[in-house]
């Protein structure tokens, strides 16, 4: 092996390194600014997990996350949120208001509670 290609091998080992530990910095200060809203009840997601979405503003502009209480309204969640729940990681207690909330600004309403009734187990005419 070359010297070149050895600093090379090495260089990719260093960045790949590097990466991981940027990564893993960044997801811990990811959760650590979730936790801090949690406490401060301004993190109030509709997902098992929080979304990442919200950690600057929510998407109306407040501090925080609003994800849940603007389901409950009717409103759009997050960009996030709106893929996560149609994925079937939002919280399964709220699968009643999600078809509406997700189609506020989408349409498609019918289709969306169709895709909420399958993924959440729960029939169309129980969804608002
Ligand atoms: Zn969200």
């Amino acid at each position: 092996m070359g010297m070149s290609l050895a600093i090379l091998f090495i260089g990719f080992f260093q960045f790949t390194n590097n990466m991981d530990m940027e990564i893993s910095t960044f997801l811990y200060l990811k959760e650590d600014l979730i936790s801090k809203h949690l406490e401060h009840g301004t993190y109030r997601c509709c997902l098992n997990k929080p979304c990442s979405y919200c950690i600057g503003d929510a998407h109306d502009g407040r501090k925080g996350c609003y994800c849940l209480e603007n389901i409950m309204n009717g409103k759009s969640p997050c960009g996030e949120c709106v893929g996560e729940i149609l994925e079937g990681n939002g919280n399964k207690f709220l699968a009643p208001y999600f078809a509406k909330a997700i189609s506020e600004n989408t349409g498609h309403e019918e289709t969306v509670k169709q895709i909420i009734s399958e993924k959440y187990n729960i029939p169309i005419e129980k969804q608002v």
